[in-house]
């Protein structure tokens, strides 16, 4: 049964494949259209793109933003970007170059836990500009410090752990801006993530579709019945578009398929009609 995955990492990001390797990987899971969302970074794209004309998978130019609205941090996924936008490319440098700041901070602080790693072992393992925490994970593990990235976060990374440090974000207003003014979609990425209670949740995205939020990602790997449910409403009750993926990473999220999550993932081709006619207005 065809399906589309909207929310892809590789190793542009904190992914361990490389886009020919999950356009592979989509391909073998029936996946039809797939937007490849790495982590600050466009540079996966090219490759994407000519994998899926190899393999014939429409491939949606995305990216994915970390912001942080003074009490959640909210993740806004960009799709349909003129993703060679100079000015865009621009302010997707500066939050590299947050993490690059964060980065070695967070390895003092597992030095002071007694832990020997360097922030060039860091930087030559990821092999990429957008250094993110799951990097620092996957050495964690091959060192054998860890056993999994999940516990390299429980025990070491994890907001309130001994190596959290948080990092310079922008307000999703401004994430959402940085997306529209490149031509695309910004998408509400894993709702969860949005510290509210009760009608708090539909205060949050009624406010940040008056800053431009174009829709939610309603399909996730780790959603409920009951959560997909509720996100639906919400997005129909905001007039907003629905959208799924997987948010797979490989190693890092070892229970996370392409195109079907923990396995009962599918999201419909059927949406991505709605997302382009948005996204031509
Ligand atoms: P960063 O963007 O560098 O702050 O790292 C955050 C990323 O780490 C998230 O986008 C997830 O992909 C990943 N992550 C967060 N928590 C966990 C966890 N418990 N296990 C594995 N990966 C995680
Ligand atoms: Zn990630
Ligand atoms: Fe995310
Ligand atoms: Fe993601």
């Amino acid at each position: 049964m065809s399906r589309i995955d909207l929310h892809l990492h590789t190793t542009h990001s904190d992914g361990s494949f490389r886009p020919s390797e999950v356009l592979a990987l989509a391909k073998a899971a029936s996946v039809t259209a797939l937007a490849i969302t790495d982590h600050d970074i466009t540079s996966g794209l090219p490759e994407a793109i000519a994998s899926g004309e190899a393999l014939d998978i429409e491939v949606v130019p995305g990216v994915e933003i970390s912001s942080f609205d003074g009490r959640s941090e909210l993740h806004i996924l960009g799709y349909y970007i003129d993703w060679q936008d100079s000015l865009f490319n621009d302010r997707l440098a500066s939050l590299r170059a947050s993490r690059h700041r964060r980065n070695p901070l967070i390895v003092e602080r597992l030095r002071a836990e007694g832990l020997e790693v360097t922030y060039e072992e860091v930087q030559a393992l990821a092999g990429t500009d957008a250094v993110g925490r799951p990097h620092i994970a996957q050495l964690l593990m091959k060192k054998r410090y860890v056993s999994s990235a999940k516990e390299a976060f429980d025990r070491y990374l994890a907001e309130g752990r001994p190596a959290y440090i948080a990092r310079e974000l922008p307000a999703p207003a401004e994430a959402i801006a940085w997306i529209r003014e490149a031509k695309g979609l910004a998408v509400l990425a894993h709702p969860t993530w949005v510290k509210a209670a009760g009608s708090e949740l539909a205060t949050c995205i009624a406010g940040l579709k008056d800053q431009g939020l174009a829709g939610i990602e309603v399909h996730y790997s780790t959603h409920t019945k009951s959560q997909t449910t509720a996100y639906l409403n919400l997005s129909r009750q905001f007039n907003l578009l629905v959208t799924g993926g997987s948010d797979f990473h490989g190693l890092t999220k070892p229970d996370i398929g392409v195109g079907t999550g923990r396995g009962n993932l599918r999201v419909k081709p059927d949406l991505l009609t709605a997302m382009k006619e948005a996204s031509i207005r």
